[in-house]
């Protein structure tokens, strides 16, 4: 009698851990409640939501859905040789909820686009023109390099959250397109998010993280962290 008492007590707690557990692996854009949600624009609104508030469907027209000029490349003259086109939901407001963006990357010769991740989305890239090569790391304590050379027309996939990049190796330009599975992937470039944070990361964390002399940080925290986006 004492176990046929306690057994669904147990099965009930193992059922809400599993779902508990679900809920959190399947955290990621939250699915849209209606067809649309089109952002409305800064000072619209000063309220604030987890994503964009909707503008009234009824006043909503194609343009909210279109975005214009990613046939055009991106201007590679800067330091990293390589600029970013993203199309998110600050250029498309009708992506709000959608939990989808795509980004055009255009790469001078030798042009980089630094180790970075996006924490909130993953990313599929395909190369239109050139030769790239890419890679990410895995997570610790494994830290592995998966990394990979690509020509015209290959795919590539970098899971959510992971440090990955691209440099052009090719003698040429090339181009990449790149989707990614949140409506505002987000982006942090390594160098620049612990070199260049405003105000500066305390130099004695830095140089004990990365075991090298304080001058060696002050040379990296004195440069200029481009930003290719
Ligand atoms: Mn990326």
């Amino acid at each position: 009698m004492m176990k046929g008492a306690h057994f669904p007590a147990a099965a009930a707690a193992f059922a809400l851990l599993a779902l508990a557990t679900i809920h959190l692996v399947s955290a990621s854009d939250p699915s849209s409640l209606q067809d649309f949600c089109v952002a409305l624009k800064p000072n619209e609104t000063a309220v604030f939501v987890n994503g964009k508030v909707c503008k009234d469907p009824k006043l909503v027209t194609a343009n909210d859905f279109f975005f214009f000029g990613l046939q055009n490349p991106g201007n590679t003259s800067g330091p990293l040789g390589s600029r970013v086109t993203p199309v998110n939901v600050e250029q498309i407001g009708g992506l709000n909820t959608l939990g989808i963006s795509l980004a055009r990357i255009d790469y001078a010769p030798y042009g980089l686009n630094p180790p970075h991740t996006h924490p909130r989305g993953s990313e599929i890239l395909v190369v239109m023109e050139g030769t790239l090569l890419v890679g990410f790391v895995t997570s610790n304590p494994e830290n592995r390099l998966i990394t990979k050379v690509l020509n015209a027309g290959d795919v590539f996939v970098f899971p959510v959250g992971l440090i990955h990049f691209q440099f052009n190796i090719g003698k040429g330009k090339a181009v990449a397109f790149a989707g990614l599975s949140s409506q505002n992937p987000g982006l942090i470039i390594i160098a620049n998010n612990v070199f260049g944070s405003t105000p500066p990361i305390n130099l004695d964390v830095l140089t004990k993280a990365f075991q090298v002399d304080n001058n060696v940080v002050q040379y990296l925290q004195k440069q200029f962290w481009y930003d290719n986006n």
